[in-house]
């Protein structure tokens, strides 16, 4: 359970709130009843004061009453004026007996002492006689509490009058239990009286507290009082009391008070009852509100927390899961809208991922899709033990149609091709895929190699057949490399790797279906080394320059020459350009080759020029440098370095070259061309390029390849080829050149034709170029 859940947050809250409510009404209410109870405690204390100072003069007077009647006593007053000393103090005996007085006495009118009931108490109250006798004297009785030996009495005195004064009599009576007694008949209050010593410690006299209380009472209190005071809280034992003390008698060595004391705890017991009930009601009170807010908390949260769990399971991809909130209040709406939002989510992420694993075009899935595909028939066959292959198609020519017949064309073939593959597939469950360009392929889950290779070739058949597109056909082969787990690859990325590598194969072979082996790799690495081997060969200069003879065919005369890269090889000897140009084609470096083969064409010019030699220079050039905006610039400054002008080259240009990227061919040639250079159109008749857009390149030259020139005076087919090509080209205004001449009757026969120049090896193998001049003499030297 969380801390700080909402739940938790709001029964917290709920809870905190009542009781801090209770909580201060509980103290506010102790507090009041606390003052009030004191209140009134001191009140009581005030009216019980009164009620004890009353009764101590109630007793006095009482006092006061026996002492007179007894003054007026005839045998007494007969005793005093006979002097009849025992008589005297048998009276004084018998009357103070009869009214409780400890002590009575005669007292003559000098103050002295004349006889005492008790001599003893007489003897420590003799003080006290002079003191009360002017007051009596003047009001005809006087009172007063002495203190003797420790202890309180109450002492009056009154004049024996006959009818003048003749003496006074004296009666005192202790200040003790009989008044506590009747004081606590009065009230409920507890009393004590207390007397000081000498050295000011209280001693209680008579206290209707326990024992131990009374002591500890003594022990507590100041040493003095002068007048009546309050002390608001006095423990004694285990009762709290409020006390007043109220002083009685002083004398110079003693104090005599009392105390009257209530107890607090007492006064506030039937208050405190009703707290307690108090608390009792809020202790029930709190926890039925934990209950309503553990309930209520629970109504709020329960459906929150649901809607939480819902988000947490939408955010792993569950659209499953139900929202069961049937509240009609504001949560209900709130979860309502969720699941909406989760629908519209559901909904959105579908439509996403369709675009994200899907290619629009084909309605094939894509790449990404196709690896997942992969790797899941991976996870199969390792199950099973079996095993997968993929299979990838690359198209030919695909860029080329798409150039030349458009994007929306291009388009429509990709969706014929997609068509195709599905319709070879068949309803087999494997799946076809389109992984970008013009590049698609085929999983191929639990199945064989035979499987693969059986459905590779139907697909390769299905390629091969002319697509028409809106009355144009089309002729579309591709390349297809198989790979398959486990022989050829461990995961999904290796096996695709190698699935592409063995199609790279299988374009470059022109050769079908290529089945993924190690060697494949190899050789792409024999490549990489091929190409450091290249740079190193172009530094060291290992490439030269040979060339090969044009004849005029009607003269007879050498009019040009066609430049041929060799390569010497320091370990492998003479390399030929079939064995490399491919390859710097493919990697680029062919336009580091054409520059070398330009620079040493023109300075081979140069040297021409100097003896007197004027040939034309065939120069071969490739598609991609002729995707380099850059070569008429680069060839211009070559022509400058040699002082060479661009009217003795012609460059030789294959119409697939052409047709690779035929926009930017046009731009390029265009350059080339407005420069002074001819162009002649290489490999003739092996190309499918139209001859209307031919008609529209800057061309000077048509060069009939070579395997339709080698055997024409056998193959009627290749000569009538030969001779509707040459004129052709005679038609379009260009001058047509056959390669390939290896006897006499093909050279006859090319100039029977019309065929404007020869070239082959009947006439010269290619030659070092500066083995020329010296063929040359020899030539002219035989034809002459
Ligand atoms: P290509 O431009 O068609 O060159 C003509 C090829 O035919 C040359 O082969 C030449 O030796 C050969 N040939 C000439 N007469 C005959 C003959 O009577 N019978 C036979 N069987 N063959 C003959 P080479 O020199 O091996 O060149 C092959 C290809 O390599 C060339 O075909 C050309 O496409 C390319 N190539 C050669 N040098 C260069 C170059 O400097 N730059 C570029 N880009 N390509 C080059
Ligand atoms: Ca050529
Ligand atoms: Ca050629």
């Amino acid at each position: 359970m969380r801390l700080h859940s909402l739940e938790n947050r709001v029964i917290v809250l709920f809870i905190g709130l009542l009781l801090s409510v209770q909580l201060v009404a509980y103290f506010v209410i102790g507090n009041a009843i606390d003052i009030n109870a004191r209140t009134a405690i001191e009140e009581d204390l005030k009216i019980n004061e009164k009620i004890f100072t009353r009764l101590i003069e109630q007793n006095a007077q009482k006092l006061i009453q026996g002492a007179n009647l007894l003054a007026k006593d005839f045998g007494f007053r007969d005793a005093i004026g006979s002097h009849d000393t025992e008589t005297i103090i048998s009276s004084l005996q018998n009357h103070g007996q009869r009214i409780g007085a400890d002590l009575s006495m005669l007292v003559g009118l000098d103050g002295k002492i004349l006889a005492a009931s008790s001599p003893d108490l007489a003897a420590g109250l003799q003080a006290s006689v002079s003191q009360l006798m002017p007051s009596a004297n003047a009001t005809g009785s006087a009172s007063r509490i002495e203190i003797v030996d420790g202890k309180p009495y109450q002492m009056v005195m009154v004049p024996i009058a006959a009818p003048v004064t003749i003496s006074w009599v004296a009666m005192a009576i202790p200040i003790g239990k009989t008044i506590v007694d009747d004081m606590q008949q009065l009230s409920l209050m507890q009393i004590s009286l207390l007397t000081s010593d000498s050295q000011g410690h209280w001693q209680a006299n008579v206290s209707t507290l326990p024992a131990s209380a009374a002591a500890s009472l003594a022990n507590l209190l100041p040493t003095s009082f002068t007048h009546a005071q309050l002390i608001a809280d006095l423990q004694l034992d285990d009762n709290l009391y409020s006390a007043r003390v109220l002083p009685l008698a002083r004398n110079d060595t003693a104090s005599t008070i009392a105390v009257l004391q209530l107890s607090v705890s007492q006064a506030v017991a039937p208050y405190k009852q009703l707290q307690r009930n108090l608390l009792l009601l809020s202790v029930i009170g709190s926890l039925l509100a934990i209950v309503v807010s553990v309930i209520t908390a629970r109504r709020i949260t329960g459906p929150v927390r649901q809607l939480a769990e819902t988000a947490r399971r939408l955010g792993i991809g569950d659209y499953q899961v139900a929202i069961g909130v049937l509240q009609k209040d504001e949560i209900g709406d709130l979860a309502r809208s969720f699941a909406k939002m989760r629908d519209a989510i559901a909904l959105r992420e579908q439509q996403i991922s369709r675009l994200a694993y899907h290619d629009t075009l084909t309605d094939l899935p894509n790449r990404a899709r196709f690896a997942d595909m992969v790797g899941q028939a991976i996870e199969q066959a390792k199950a099973s033990g079996g095993s997968c292959f993929v299979l990838m198609i690359d198209l030919d020519r695909f860029k080329h149609v798409n150039d030349v017949m458009g994007h929306r064309f291009g388009d429509l073939l990709l969706r014929q091709v997609a068509l195709r593959l599905r319709t070879e597939i068949g309803l087999s469950g494997q799946a076809p895929a389109r992984l970008g360009g013009d590049e698609f392929a085929i999983l191929l889950s639990e199945a064989t190699l035979a499987d693969a290779v059986g459905l590779a070739e139907r697909v390769l058949q299905a390629l091969e057949q002319a697509i028409s597109i809106e009355d144009q056909t089309v002729d579309i082969g591709a390349g297809l490399g198989i790979a398959g787990f486990p022989a050829h690859a461990g995961d999904t990325e290796m096996l695709l790797g190698h699935a592409e590598v063995a199609m790279y194969v299988a374009k470059q072979s022109k050769n079908g279906a290529v089945i993924y082996a190690p060697e494949i790799d190899k050789s792409s690495q024999q490549s990489l080394s091929l190409l450091t081997e290249m740079r190193i060969a172009l530094e060291q200069n290992h490439f030269l320059l040979y060339l090969q003879p044009k004849l005029a065919l009607d003269s007879g005369a050498v009019v040009a020459v066609e430049a041929l890269v060799r390569w010497r090889h320091p370990q492998r000897g003479m390399i030929f350009p079939d064995q490399f140009i491919p390859f710097a084609e493919q990697t680029g470096f062919i336009r580091q080759l054409t520059h070398w083969v330009m620079q040493a064409a023109a300075r081979t010019c140069h040297a021409w020029d100097a003896a007197g030699l004027q040939f034309k220079m065939s120069v071969n050039i490739s598609t991609r440098d002729l995707l380099d905006q850059e070569l008429p610039n680069k060839f211009a400054a070559i022509l400058l370095e040699h002082q060479v002008a661009a009217s003795a080259f012609c460059l030789e240009i294959t119409e697939s070259a052409i047709m690779d990227d035929p926009v930017r061919a046009h731009q390029t040639l265009d350059k080339l061309h407005a420069m002074g250079m001819q162009l002649s159109i290489d490999d003739f008749g092996t190309g499918y390029s139209s001859l209307a857009y031919l008609k529209s390149l800057p061309v000077d030259e048509l060069k009939i390849d070579k395997s339709f020139v080698l055997k024409m005076e056998q193959d009627i087919d290749d000569s009538k080829i030969v001779k509707s090509t040459i004129d052709l080209g005679h038609n379009m205004g260009l001058r047509v050149v056959a390669e390939g001449i290896e006897n006499l009757e093909v050279m006859q026969l090319l100039k029977n034709l019309g065929c404007d120049q020869g070239q082959g090896y009947y006439i010269s193998r290619p030659m070092p170029a500066e083995d020329f001049p010296a063929w040359l003499q020899q030539w002219q030297a035989r034809s002459i």
